[in-house]
């Protein structure tokens, strides 16, 4: 376990070049709307990284799936294409976030969502005296998007739940961005190409060719 004092140095530097993925271990959120391609450049750069990605709505649909207390709660609320409650959302990650793989950091998809949930992780990391390193934001025209979530066709896609989840992006996770950006820790991303160029990009802030 690195200390505060370590902790603090290295996220100057690793907020500029991202180099704590040469430390071992480096806590990165994806921040993007929903379609942006989070999931799929999560799974490339945690092998990158060495640190597990957490998808906060794979982990949700797993709970619907497993039938548990949590999937019964947030089932409609999904479908709905509405955010499950702060709450809710802090117990999931805070549980996530104690368990050992994520010790020497993680790559966050799909948390936070909202003003309150990003005071919410940083508590988490402060309690740890943890710091984030970078939040990066895939970006993508919304036109593209609402074309892709068509394409994709899973339960909560049809065309007025995908416009009503953007709609929410827009509205409740947008915010983050200037949060963000004002804590020096914005990485920007454009979204609207090649899978393959998309994840050159991010690879790239890490240091990492291929
Ligand atoms: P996307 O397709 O946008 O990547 P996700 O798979 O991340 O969507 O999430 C699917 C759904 O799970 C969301 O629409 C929301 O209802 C719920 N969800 C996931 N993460 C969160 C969160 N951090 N806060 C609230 N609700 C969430």
């Amino acid at each position: 376990m690195d200390g505060a004092a370590e902790n603090g140095s290295t996220a100057s530097a690793s907020a500029a070049s991202a180099t704590s993925a040469d430390t071992g271990g480096a806590r990165v959120v994806l921040l993007g709307p929903p379609g942006a391609g989070k999931g799929t450049q999560a799974q490339v750069l945690c092998q990158h990284l060495g640190v597990p990605a957490i998808s906060t709505g794979d982990m949700l649909r797993e709970a619907v799936t497993g039938g548990t207390e949590l999937g019964k709660r947030v089932d409609g609320i999904m479908a709905s294409g509405a955010l499950v409650d702060d709450a809710t959302m802090a117990e999931v990650v805070r549980e996530r976030l104690a368990k050992q793989d994520a010790a020497r950091g993680f790559l966050l998809d799909g948390y936070p969502r909202t003003l309150p949930q990003a005071e919410t992780l940083r508590g988490i990391l402060e309690e740890a005296s943890r710091l984030l390193d970078s939040v990066l934001l895939i970006e993508v025209p919304e036109d593209e998007l609402v074309r892709r979530a068509l394409l994709r066709g899973r339960a909560d896609d049809k065309e007025q739940v995908v416009r009503e989840r953007l709609r929410v992006y827009r509205e409740k996770t947008e915010p983050l961005i200037g949060y963000y950006r004002e804590r020096g820790l914005l990485r920007e991303i454009d979204g609207n190409r090649t899978m393959e160029e998309v994840t050159a990009q991010m690879l790239g802030l890490f240091g990492v060719s291929r």
